[in-house]
């Protein structure tokens, strides 16, 4: 099958991911399935990937505004210490979720103040222009039902 990844396949690729410092960020352990067309992964890889085949391989640089976005100094935040559970000793660097009125999201303590924590609600990844060096692994029709849920059904996602 000489297929070629457009909308509607699923499609298995590996990738290295590195900063614009160069140091690695991630790297794929086996390869990751999307469906593609369905903004399962960033737009910017996404368009990129479009058209490829199986072994091809790809060097794809996307910018913030095509990643994980611009850091928005509005999601830097103090909240109360008493909103914060008791006994729970907190250091900079922590993550944890919190309920918002736009739903669940990851924040990072940035800082510890007497009275207060200072959060930061952006992605740890925003702001940063990401080097992707990427391979096709395989191209598969996608079954009725990842077509009816918009996503893959493959290592271990099931419902
Ligand atoms: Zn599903």
């Amino acid at each position: 099958m000489t297929d070629f990844v457009k909308n509607g396949l699923v499609v298995g690729f590996n990738y290295t991911l590195k900063n614009d410092k160069g140091e690695l960020v991630e790297k794929s352990q086996q390869p990751m399935e999307y469906l593609h067309g369905n903004h399962n992964i960033i737009p910017g890889l996404e368009k990129e990937l479009d058209g490829m085949q199986v072994g091809d391989t790809k060097l794809v640089t996307v910018a913030p505004k095509d990643a994980y976005g611009e850091i928005d100094p509005e999601m830097v935040y103090e909240v109360p210490r008493k909103n914060f559970p008791a006994g729970v000793e907190l250091t900079a660097g922590m993550q944890f979720q919190t309920e918002t009125d736009g739903g669940m999201m990851v924040v990072t303590v940035k800082e510890l103040k007497l009275d207060s924590i200072v959060v930061d609600g952006n992605s740890p990844m925003a702001g940063q222009t990401l080097h992707f060096d990427v391979s096709i692994a395989s191209i598969r029709n996608a079954t009725p039902q990842e077509v009816e849920h918009g996503h893959v059904h493959s290592h271990g996602h099931d419902h």
